[in-house]
């Protein structure tokens, strides 16, 4: 893509590759820093040069990790991949010498998003973006076993972003790119849209990593409260929804590291020390606007939730 470029058809941005000029000079499931994640490390025409960088559809700034000038960016809304799927985007940047963004900050999509550079890890790999892409709106971000962070749900970026604009120098024998003109459409698919805005029967996920912060004995009956996910500590449940919020079950939730890493964890979890995660959709069955809640059917309990830790699919 070039600074400025928007590419939207049917209200729904496509995913452009934020590079004017690509030389990649590391792959996917590269040798050492790529090993099991899916991921490019990218240069200019000319090596050495810190070429700017581009927001590839309009997105939000997620988080930042200045030292290693690394960007978590997420779409605003759900984009279209060049593989045709529609979903939101959420992706790294990262080595930026110069970064500047702020945890909140939206960038529209063809506006400067950051410059290649060498901070972190990229010294002896020369200047460069390392970027990494999820199609989902999922902000897991975790070590793999080789000691690499990566996403749920990565997707190798020439099945990400459409090419349009962009001159490709050195693709380490990618070949699928595609441009826009090539996009299959798939109609229904289209006129999809995720408000964000709850109502019974809206599809949703849980969002994050959550921390347990009791279990309910005996430990058979599968249940957990968590304080990370209701924002009180179990004694507050006094009125209304929130005593229901207390006891969720275990069931579909997974246990990881405070990072999202599910290896090496023995699915026993403790109050207080354990992280849990659950990528199940969920229908939801009931909405209480008073304390902002939706009621899920979990493993045959209805559980209410604070919408504020959900996000709709
Ligand atoms: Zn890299």
């Amino acid at each position: 893509m070039f600074k400025g470029q928007k590419s939207i058809k049917d209200g729904i941005e496509n995913f452009l590759c934020p590079f004017t000029d690509m030389y990649i000079s590391q792959g996917s499931n590269g040798a050492y820093s790529h090993k099991g994640i899916l991921a490019h490390d990218v240069r200019g025409h000319v090596s050495g040069v810190r070429y700017p960088y581009f927001a590839p559809c309009t997105c939000k700034c997620i988080r930042t990790y200045p030292v290693t000038g690394q960007v978590m960016w997420q779409s605003t809304n759900k984009v279209r991949f060049a593989n045709g799927r529609i979903d939101y985007a959420t992706f790294m940047t990262a080595h930026d010498d110069t970064m500047d963004a702020k945890v909140g900050m939206i960038v529209p999509q063809g506006n400067q998003l950051g410059n290649m550079g060498r901070k972190g890890y990229s010294n002896v790999t020369g200047i460069h973006c390392h970027i990494q892409i999820s199609q989902s709106a999922d902000t897991s971000w975790y070590k793999n076993s080789y000691g690499n962070y990566k996403f749920n749900n990565e997707y190798e970026p020439e099945d990400c972003y459409f090419v349009d604009n962009t001159n490709i120098i050195y693709a380490c024998n990618i070949t699928n790119w595609k441009k826009t003109d090539k996009i299959s459409v798939d109609e229904n698919m289209e006129k999809e849209v995720v408000d964000q805005i709850l109502h019974v029967g809206s599809k949703v996920k849980f969002d994050g990593i959550f921390k347990v912060d009791s279990i309910r004995l005996p430990l058979s009956t599968n249940h957990f409260g968590n304080t990370q996910l209701t924002g009180v500590i179990p004694d507050d449940y006094k009125n209304g929804r929130c005593r229901d919020y207390h006891w969720i079950p275990l069931d579909d939730w997974t246990e990881v590291d405070q990072y999202g890493n599910s290896q090496e964890q023995d699915q026993i979890v403790y109050s207080g020390v354990s992280y849990v995660l659950n990528k199940n959709i969920y229908t939801v069955i009931g909405i209480d606007i008073p304390t902002d809640s939706a009621k899920l059917r979990i493993n045959g309990h209805d559980v209410w939730v604070f919408c504020t830790y959900l996000y709709e699919v």
